[in-house]
């Protein structure tokens, strides 16, 4: 949106956003947008630094509070996940993270004090789950995991102190959805805020804002850099909700640096065209796999087979990256399946151009007992496959071998 190409943001669509959202070019009329690796900035004169920290200006003053990468890579994705017209309202706002974690973490302690309850759906990412069982705790804020599949659930377990809705949908691994438009009107008419981690779907898939959430939060380390590169992170959401947590960061130092933000600018401008074909390849795989003899069963919101299909056809415009293979024959069968995989990766990360399996009962989950395991849907012999960008046939086969 520089000066030498105005256009209307308004007017555009989402994956022309994704390219062409851009902040104003500098004096040497760069096309790219530079990189700006400065701890600090200088002041006009000592009026203009008294301005600066009174906030009865706005400017660069020091990369903890704001670096014009950092600004640039947020700004672009309060447009994906919030559309122009709220951004030109004002009414919505974001910061950006050193990683997923911290901007989880920001969310919810830049909201909460001691005596505070939170509420969350059960399946989330296992250091979330830290944080509500081995860290608030600490700080005197509690917490209850509602049931995703019974509504009653989140009705009973609501408190007068109840500060916030922390929700993840799909969920990490066991790819279970909450129903988004219903939740945030459970929550609106309690004015609780929701919270939405939406990094298994990224703002090209789901748009949690739109359907009533007041805010996202992002491990940018996945889908959105895509290319398993740098951690980053992001909150997006309601301006006064992020005042909080832009006070909070700003005083704890959670930013994310520089060159990790100008690397996830960039990869937004191709989050549109990796996605179609995480989506196209992981349903393709899930499809190939499904009623395969070494497989129970096959999880995928696109397949029809997923409990919640139709949900995920209602808020979710693709099924995602992420297909859940569990094998017959528990523990044994998957860490089998992983010693022998030849393409595939073996590792911890997702949301990668390379396809990754990971094994949770032997590796991220393994300090939960199978019961608990089982009572967030990981299951002993449980893959989750996070299916990149090469030719799916390719991946297909480095699975079946391994699965012979
Ligand atoms: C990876 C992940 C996180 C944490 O992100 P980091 O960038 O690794 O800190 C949070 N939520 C979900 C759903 C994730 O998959």
């Amino acid at each position: 949106m520089s000066a030498e190409h105005p256009f209307d943001p308004s007017a555009l669509a989402f994956e022309t956003l994704a390219v062409r959202a851009q902040h104003p070019v500098s004096p040497e009329r760069e096309h790219s947008v530079p990189l700006y690796l400065t701890s600090s900035f200088r002041f006009d004169d000592a009026e203009h630094a008294r301005a600066l920290f009174a906030e009865e200006v706005t400017g660069n003053v020091y990369s903890r509070y704001a670096n014009p990468n950092t600004d640039e890579f947020v700004h672009k994705l309060c447009l994906l996940e919030a559309g122009a017209d709220a951004v030109r309202e004002g009414s919505v706002d974001g910061i950006a993270t050193a990683s997923g974690m911290s901007a989880v973490f920001t969310a919810i302690a830049a909201r909460v004090s001691s005596g505070d309850h939170v509420l969350a759906s059960r399946a989330l990412f296992g250091s979330t789950h830290q944080i509500f069982t081995r860290i608030l705790p600490k700080w005197g804020v509690s917490h209850d995991y509602a049931d995703v599949s019974d509504p009653s659930s989140w009705e009973r377990l609501v408190r007068p102190s109840t500060r916030l809705i922390f929700v993840e949908t799909p969920s990490n691994p066991g790819l279970e959805l909450l129903d988004l438009a219903w939740l945030a009107e459970f929550a609106n008419a309690r004015g609780i805020p929701l919270v939405v981690d939406n990094c298994f779907a990224t703002p090209y898939l789901q748009r949690p804002l739109a359907l009533g959430a007041s805010v996202v939060v992002h491990s940018a380390t996945k889908f959105i850099d895509g290319q398993g590169r740098v951690l980053g992170g992001a909150i997006v959401g309601a301006r006064d909700y992020l005042a909080e947590c832009r006070f909070f960061a700003r005083h704890t130092g959670p930013a994310l640096g520089a060159f990790n933000a100008w690397l996830l600018s960039k990869s937004l401008e191709t989050l549109t065209v990796r996605m179609d074909r995480h989506c196209s390849n992981a349903l393709t795989l899930a499809q190939h796999f499904e009623g395969h003899a070494a497989i129970e069963s096959v999880r995928y919101p696109f397949l029809p087979s997923h409990p919640q299909y139709d949900l995920a056809r209602r808020q979710m415009t693709q099924g995602g990256g992420i297909v859940v293979l569990n094998l017959r024959g528990g523990l044994d069968a998957g860490r089998r399946a992983l010693d022998r995989l030849r393409l595939c990766s073996h590792s911890a990360n997702l949301g990668d151009t390379r396809t990754i399996v990971t094994h949770p009962a032997s590796t991220t989950h393994s300090k939960l007992s199978a019961a608990e395991r089982a009572a967030v849907g990981i299951g002993d012999g449980l893959l989750r496959v996070s299916v990149g960008l090469e030719q799916v046939t390719d991946v297909i086969a480095d699975l079946e071998q391994a699965l012979a």
